[in-house]
């Protein structure tokens, strides 16, 4: 694998929160602490889900924490003729699929898709990957440790192009980041679950695999995953240094000896020599009571 790169790669679905701090700062201080490049790609693909203004906003936010992309951001919107040409590639090796199911067709299964049982033709079908039975997928998280899922079982035939034509998130992570030679994913443990698929995909359209790292999520203090109203709370960007501390502790880092009133640069600087990797917890994290006002 080349030299590190790594990336924070949000959706545009509102203001920048705590929770999407930790993973810019985490997968910031990862590339920084290997001598690498950070990238920032705007995760815009659903729109019904974006809210208007929030991309530029995150990324004013993500540069007011000295957090700036090392290569002109890419945006998802533009990228639609490289995600069709990987699923023509994919239907054209008979990887993928057409699929007429509907939600309601697949509630027996929970859910899981392992064959077509639609009620009806769609005029609009979805697009799965095939997962064959008895596909098992195991990799070592660099934070979370060994993880193996049982693809088949666990996910099923996975969409790849969605009903309403928009392009489904495993496809275009997957494309993106070969795309943008992500050699280091580094994110929040929600998205653990995500990296079987992604390695799946990878393989059916030989692109290489990154490594994995997954960062721990922030809950409240009944251990909750952090409520709507908490977890879209946004950070403070005029005041910086409260909130990249909390960010630290939750990184379960030592604190940095350094006075309250220094800049942002110089706090990044010394949080890049004391970073350590093998001090990240793995586990749900408590929302810091300085640093993020609630
Ligand atoms: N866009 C995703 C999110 O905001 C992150 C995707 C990723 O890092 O792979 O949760």
């Amino acid at each position: 694998m080349g030299a590190y790169r790594g990336r924070f790669a949000p959706s545009p679905t509102g203001d920048l929160h705590f929770g999407s701090l930790v993973a810019a700062l985490g997968s910031w201080l990862f590339a920084r602490h290997a001598g690498g490049q950070w990238l920032l790609r705007v995760e815009d693909l659903d729109p019904p889900r974006e809210v208007a203004g929030a991309a530029d906003r995150q990324l004013a936010a993500l540069a007011a924490f000295g957090l700036v992309s090392d290569a002109p951001v890419l945006r998802q919107s533009t990228r639609d003729a490289h995600y069709r040409s990987a699923l023509e590639s994919l239907l054209a090796s008979g990887r993928a699929f057409e699929c007429h199911c509907s939600r309601s067709d697949l509630a027996a299964t929970g859910g899981i898709h392992r064959q077509c049982v639609a009620g009806a033709r769609r005029r609009d079908p979805s697009i799965r990957l095939g997962v064959p039975t008895g596909t098992r997928l195991a990799f070592d998280d660099a934070v979370q440790g060994r993880v193996v899922q049982r693809v088949d079982r666990e996910v099923g035939d996975f969409v790849l192009r969605r009903a309403d034509g928009y392009w489904a998130y495993q496809l275009a992570v997957v494309v993106d980041d070969a795309a943008q030679v992500i050699t280091d994913v580094v994110r929040g443990a929600d998205l653990l679950d995500s990296v079987p698929r992604q390695v799946l995909l990878q393989r059916a359209l030989g692109l290489p695999t990154p490594r994995y790292a997954h960062l721990p999520l922030v809950v409240d203090a009944h251990g909750r995953k952090l409520s709507k109203s908490l977890a879209t709370l946004p950070v403070d960007g005029r005041a910086p240094l409260p909130a990249l501390r909390a960010a630290w502790q939750v990184l379960g880092q030592v604190p940095l000896r350094l006075s309250g009133a220094a800049p942002v640069s110089k706090w990044l600087h010394a949080a890049v020599d004391g970073f350590d990797p093998a001090r990240i917890p793995s586990g749900p994290q408590p929302l810091p009571t300085a640093g993020v006002s609630a």
